[in-house]
């Protein structure tokens, strides 16, 4: 038997939440990392342009694209004095995985057992997934097996659009002005980065992007970029005796000395890491490309500071090579701005509260579009969507999760309508 949903209010959002999915999951917005404008990709703007006139048929006169490929708009308040608030989620899905031709699957009334997809033999094994197997009577949205669905984040847009649907409808329902706003490239992290906050307006906002209801995301990694670059000598191997100098060997010395224990598969929970992801070397140049996150400010400058010391004891031991170190900031854990406003996420956990959940703050080993809006000055924690295993063609979504989700943002205006 199907599972009740966690209020009379999200069972009213349920059917809208579910075929805003189906609907925007079909349009390609995979974005690319190789970014040369804003948005990165055409598919984008196709949603943009789907999104803009299902919000102007909802009344909201403002809807429009900016010249960014941003789209915003406003849902006037029906109490005055309170502080506006920005409902947030991005349109792109991920470019690890194929994104065009999703054809989503709703498998009823989940009976916990594998969930075989007709595609290329995927299989949504619960025994290898804690999450689906606490599912059991909700209805599963899937792929075909060969795509992601992209409910990262298309679940969240869904869920933006039917809560300001539901919240348009009923007036009698006090309310802060919201902000709407579905910005391109949060994937490539992008987007924040030139989101015109300006022109947004918000007081505050929450991005609608994270994974199991109940949670939300106060809390992001710190994150740094730090690659290695090394010079040798590069001499024909036959005349390279006493010459030589090989830059790939020093690189693979560099490798061998970083401690295993400080990896992304060796690490959890609040544990940093330096990540290798991709090294290039020839006998005369080599690069050692790492990323470098911690939730800690302090012990993300030590990793970066031990894997400078580790470069350069190792190319130091031959004096004709050199190396350099080149480190660049990403995104800042988003805490150090949430905690300068506590009310935020208290209002966060308030209307989860008023929903039925038991708030669980999970801290994200990543970044959102949260740590950059927030360093930029737009508070914004991150609520969950009911998606599961994004950025792969297993990634799944329960419909009864991304209707609480909705109904959680039509409490959350509720929650600031009393701050006024
Ligand atoms: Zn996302």
């Amino acid at each position: 038997m199907t599972v009740p949903h966690s209020s009379e209010i999200a069972a009213a959002l349920a059917p809208d939440v579910l075929d805003r999915l189906l609907r925007y999951v079909r349009i390609d917005t995979q974005s690319d990392r190789a970014y040369t404008q804003s948005p990165s990709t055409p598919g984008q703007l196709e949603l943009a342009r789907v999104l803009v006139s299902e919000l102007l048929a909802l009344g909201l006169a403002d809807a429009a694209i900016d010249a960014l490929g941003f789209v915003t708009a406003t849902l006037p308040a029906t109490v005055e004095g309170a502080p506006v608030i920005g409902l947030l989620a991005h349109v792109d899905t991920s470019p690890d995985a194929p994104g065009a031709g999703v054809e989503p699957l709703v498998h009823a009334d989940y009976d916990g057992g594998v969930i075989a997809l007709p595609r290329n033999g995927t299989r949504l094994d619960p025994q290898r997934m804690p999450e689906l197997s606490a599912k059991v009577g909700h209805d599963i949205v899937t792929t075909s097996g060969d795509t992601l669905l992209g409910a990262d984040d298309k679940a969240g847009v869904a869920e933006v659009m039917a809560a300001v649907a539901y919240l348009a409808a009923h007036p009698e329902l006090p309310r802060p002005t919201i902000r709407v706003g579905f910005t391109p490239d949060e994937e490539i992290g992008e987007g924040a980065k030139v989101f015109d906050l300006d022109a947004f307006g918000a007081d505050c906002a929450y991005t609608l992007d994270g994974s199991e209801a109940g949670e939300f995301t106060d809390e992001t990694f710190t994150a740094a970029s730090a690659n290695v670059r090394i010079r040798g000598v590069d001499v024909h191997p036959g005349f390279a005796t006493g010459k030589l100098v090989n830059a790939t060997r020093l690189a693979g010395e560099i490798l061998a000395r970083l401690p295993p224990e400080l990896t992304p598969e060796a690490t959890a929970e609040r544990e940093g890491f330096i990540h290798v992801y991709s090294v290039d070397g020839s006998a005369g140049a080599a690069t050692i490309r790492t990323i470098v996150r911690d939730f800690d400010d302090d012990r993300l400058a030590e990793h970066v500071a031990l894997l400078r010391r580790v470069a350069e004891e190792v190319v130091a031991s031959e004096p004709r090579a050199d190396v350099e170190v080149e480190v660049a900031a990403q995104y800042p854990n988003m805490r150090t701005f949430l905690d300068e406003r506590p009310e935020v996420s208290a209002a966060a956990e308030e209307a989860l509260r008023r929903e039925g959940f038991e708030p669980r703050r999970v801290p994200i080993r990543g970044g959102t579009d949260g740590s950059i809006l927030s360093a930029r000055g737009l508070p914004t924690p991150n609520l969950f969507t009911g998606g599961h295993e994004f950025h792969s063609v297993r990634e799944w979504a329960s419909a009864q999760d991304m209707a609480s989700a909705a109904a959680v943002a039509v409490r959350l205006a509720g929650v600031w309508a009393e701050r006024a």
